[in-house]
């Protein structure tokens, strides 16, 4: 049996290696390493993928949130309501441009913020509210709409992880990102549309937005050398969209291969009442960035660290919530009563999932799960 990894690119590498050989060797070849054509290329491929009016690629995850926040022109003090649940990417660049992050708790099931709880964190200063599509799951984005609209708030979705997923609307289908005011991913190398290298995009369908948020990624500059505004410098190489051009055709094929691995999980793990599998929202489909378990009455660290010794990797998404990190002390975030994300942090474990699982490695994890329960239960 192949050695188990939460992600394993290297074997996802040599399936489409001539491809990717040759793509790269292309931009070595012409020296157009910035801005080139494939960078356009791969913007347009992508806005065609997503069904958006405009991509604009940058350099990172982390990058693509803060500049659509720098774009919706707030001041300092006004509030931004997000999960404390998440990666610290999406609340960090809240308070990074002198704003105030408001943490909402989150959907016991869903593990996104929830719709429910936003109404009364509400203040006259929230301008914004970032949810985020956790491990591949969407937010209930048609009530977080609905909200926005009521309080006229702009909706920042972090799609970091939920690249290409569907949201069904009553009007149809849409991929996730695209139903805010703007969205926000990461080419992080083990996300789902992944580069080799750092990378990230922002996409929106609001021309004026759009317009802005090109001018931030390129120091503010609105013609050569004319600078209307701070900007930032942030941009994606073209051998990192060459990469990516050739990775968002398998994107789809990677999705399944991922919604195939937790298809197995959900069946064995389904005789055991001390753990809960991800719940596959009826709003939209999971594209399983993670596959992560709620574990009741057994013991999660004890499992985690069983598996470590049978060389079965298992990660804490995430150990420490943003609400707790001594980053936001000074907002005194710690005294936000979040108690679902307080509770999923005690128990949430991410299993080994990606494109190029075998049988042989789910079935090897899986009869080891099984028996830490019945030596533990
Ligand atoms: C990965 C990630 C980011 C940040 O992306 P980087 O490319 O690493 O900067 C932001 N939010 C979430 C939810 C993520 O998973």
């Amino acid at each position: 049996m192949k050695k188990i990894q939460m992600v394993d690119l290297i074997t996802q590498y040599q399936k489409i290696k001539p491809a990717v050989d040759s793509a790269i060797t292309g931009v070595l070849e012409t020296a157009q390493f910035i801005n080139g054509p494939e960078v356009k290329a791969f913007q347009s491929e992508l806005e065609e993928y997503l069904g958006v009016n405009h991509v604009i690629p940058c350099a990172n995850g982390t990058d693509a949130l803060q500049i659509a926040l720098m774009a919706l022109g707030l001041k300092p003090g006004d509030e931004v309501i997000t999960p404390s649940f998440t990666f610290i990417a999406t609340t960090e660049v809240i308070a990074l441009l002198g704003l105030k992050p408001i943490f909402v708790d989150v959907d016991k099931d869903t593990f996104c913020i929830n719709a429910a709880e936003i109404e009364a964190a509400i203040t006259p200063n929230t301008k914004a509210i970032v949810p985020v599509h956790l491990y591949g799951q969407s937010a209930n984005m048609e009530e977080i709409m609905k909200i926005a609209e009521k309080h006229n708030l702009f909706v920042i979705e972090d799609n970091a992880q939920a690249i290409g997923g569907d949201y069904h609307l009553p009007s149809g289908d849409v991929k996730t990102g695209g139903i805010g005011h703007v969205g926000c991913t990461s080419f992080f190398p083990s996300k789902n549309l992944g580069c080799y290298g750092d990378g990230g995009a922002i996409f929106t369908n609001d021309d004026a937005l759009a317009e802005e948020m090109r001018m931030v990624v390129n120091h503010g500059q609105s013609k050569r050398y004319y600078h209307d505004r701070v900007g930032v410098n942030s941009r994606l190489d073209s051998i990192q969209a060459a990469v990516l051009r050739i990775k968002l055709r398998e994107l789809d094929n990677y999705i399944n291969a991922r919604r195939k691995v937790a298809d197995h999980y959900d069946r064995f793990f389904a005789q055991f009442s001390g753990i809960k599998t991800p719940v596959r929202g009826p709003e939209s489909r999971h594209v399983f960035h993670q596959y992560t378990l709620t574990l009741e009455g057994i013991d999660r660290d004890a499992l985690n660290a069983y598996l470590a010794e049978k060389d079965i990797p298992s990660m804490i998404y995430y150990p420490v919530p943003a609400h707790r990190q001594e980053m936001f002390a000074s907002f005194g975030s710690a005294e936000t009563e979040l108690p679902v994300t307080d509770w999923l942090t005690q128990r949430v474990l991410s299993l080994p999932i990606h494109t190029e699982m075998e049988d042989d490695q789910l079935e090897y994890i899986c009869s080891n799960i099984a028996e830490f329960i019945n030596v533990h239960a």
